[in-house]
């Protein structure tokens, strides 16, 4: 039986997760959060005391012990860092600060590349991330490429971090999302850029339920093609 993929590719903040999981519960499809996967690894990272960003033999030396699997629930994706729900403490800032190091690093891009193709082998699904129209799916039946200004970024992703009461301020959280942006885009592995057959939303301005209709719409269109 074939497969429907959609790949959702974009900086930081852009409404990926939001916007995927809301169309994924639409058409029935399964939601991969692939940063969840990046996160997981940097906590493992800060856990045991590995710098994420210097110490690459020693993210390397850790990475045949980290297990990492997902399940799927009525709240989203939960991620399991050998069998541990982390799924809550790998939103946290400094998290993804060192989610966006560990993954410039080969090693870490190649145990998680084996994942994420695994696990859309089987279904129907959105995925999500910054490399899965050009590297994990490149033959993706619809490719969108979502975006937004750092400003309107930032301000989501603090929002988003104020709700579940982690504390933070909106410099801060801008900052970080200037560092992963710039860490994300040149790094030579798997960079965030757009696959040359996406479709480019930006979502500057819009409300989240605007970006939800006009990308469910794109996303209709090109299934009933
Ligand atoms: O999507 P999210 O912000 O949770 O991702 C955390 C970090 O994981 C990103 O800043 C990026 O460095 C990394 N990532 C990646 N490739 C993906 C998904 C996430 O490099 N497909």
């Amino acid at each position: 039986m074939s497969t429907f993929k959609i790949a959702i590719d974009g900086p930081a903040g852009a409404g990926k997760s939001t916007i995927a999981k809301r169309a994924a519960k639409e058409l029935k499809f399964v939601y991969i959060d692939t940063g969840a996967m990046y996160r997981a690894i940097g906590l493992a990272a800060i856990r045991a005391g590995v710098d994420p960003n210097g110490d690459i033999a020693g993210v390397e030396a850790l990475l045949d012990g980290i297990k990492i699997d997902i399940a799927h629930s009525e709240a989203g994706q939960q991620v399991f860092l050998n069998g541990e729900d982390v799924s809550t403490e790998i939103r946290l800032p400094e998290v993804s600060v060192a989610a966006s190091d560990v993954s410039k690093i080969p090693a870490v891009r190649s145990k998680l590349l084996d994942l994420q193709r695994s696990i859309a082998e089987k279904t129907d699904v959105i995925m999500d991330g910054r490399d899965i129209g050009t590297v994990v799916l490149p033959n993706a039946d619809l490719k969108i490429f979502l975006t937004a200004s750092v400003e309107d970024r930032a301000m989501r992703r603090y929002k988003e971090l104020c709700e579940k009461g982690i504390e933070c301020n909106f410099d801060d959280v801008k900052k970080d999302m200037e560092y992963r942006d710039k860490n994300d885009s040149e790094r030579e592995i798997a960079p965030l850029k757009p696959a040359e057959d996406a479709v480019f939303v930006d979502t500057t301005g819009n409300t989240l339920e605007e970006s939800v209709a006009a990308i469910l719409q794109i996303m209709k269109e090109r299934k009933e093609k």
